[in-house]
């Protein structure tokens, strides 16, 4: 018997799990992308692209791709999927499983000023320019057009179109992960004295964060949106176990 498993992506973990379980032989895995990278990296799995019209569309893939197992596996700020998953999961009636990264924890030396959103982080910088690293995704970076004072080095992994409308502002381009060395050089060379970051755990984009503390520069830590209540594991390893668990024949499990 094959099991269908959706997962839905964009992360790192994601790509790892589906990686994973693709070793299975009683599976068949299906990872979808919201599409909004250009070039998203190799995946490895079969791959579909593109949202599914919210909640409702979710659920009528679920059942008409006859999905034994939702997994959501998406970046712990994309909320809109995550809360339309649990309810499309609820509709069609299938089980789902949430993978989420721990979230990184204050450690003494860290200077962090939290906010709730990007918008409390505009807020945050203050009137005094600063020269400001932003380490946000395109679509968030739009809002610092609010603060033009400050001066902005923007990193994405896709192009920042149309660039801001502020004076000063550089742009990179790079993909992670960013070891902690190179994040040092980069805000010394730069001479930035403000990150402003979402909390995302994990190792891949920390190195900025410990730079930042070796470095003595602030921190406006944007906090994680609420996301709902469903079976969650904070490892790939430990999603896999409860895949393995869910879809271990009743006997072997002593049922
Ligand atoms: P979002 O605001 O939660 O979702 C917006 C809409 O995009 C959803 O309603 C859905 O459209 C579609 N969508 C999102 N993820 C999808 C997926 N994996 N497969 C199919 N459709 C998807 O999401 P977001 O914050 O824009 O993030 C988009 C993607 O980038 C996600 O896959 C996420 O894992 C990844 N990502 C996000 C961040 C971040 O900071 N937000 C960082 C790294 C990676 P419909 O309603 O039409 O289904």
């Amino acid at each position: 018997m094959t099991h269908r498993i959706l997962i839905l992506g964009g992360t790192t973990e994601a790509r790892q799990l589906a990686g994973k379980l693709a070793a299975r032989a009683d599976v068949s895995i299906t990872l979808s992308l919201a599409g909004r990278t250009e070039s998203p990296v190799a995946q490895g799995v079969p791959v579909r692209s593109g949202g599914f019209g919210g909640a409702r569309g979710l659920a009528a893939y679920l059942r008409e791709a006859g999905t034994d197992l939702l997994v959501d596996a998406t970046h712990p700020y994309a909320a809109r999927i995550s809360a339309n998953a649990a309810e499309a999961a609820r509709q069609a009636g299938v089980p789902i499983m949430a993978l989420r990264r721990p979230g990184w924890e204050r450690v003494a030396g860290d200077r962090w000023t939290q906010v709730d959103t990007v918008a409390g982080a505009v807020t945050a910088l203050g009137l005094t320019p600063r020269r400001v690293f932003l380490a946000l995704g395109r679509q968030e970076v739009a809002a610092f057009e609010a603060a033009s004072q400050h001066h902005y080095l923007i990193r994405s992994v896709d192009p920042v179109e149309p660039r801001l409308a502020v004076p000063d502002a550089t742009y990179l381009l790079a993909r992670g992960p960013f070891r902690e060395a190179d994040e040092r050089a980069l805000l010394e060379s730069h001479r930035i004295d403000t990150v402003v970051s979402k909390n995302s755990g994990g190792e891949a984009t920390y190195g900025k964060i410990a730079a930042a503390r070796a470095l003595g520069i602030e921190v406006v830590m944007i906090r994680r949106p609420a996301l709902p209540d469903v079976a969650s594991a904070e490892t790939v390893e430990a999603l896999a176990a409860m895949v393995d668990h869910l879809f271990e024949p009743a006997a072997e499990r002593g049922v």
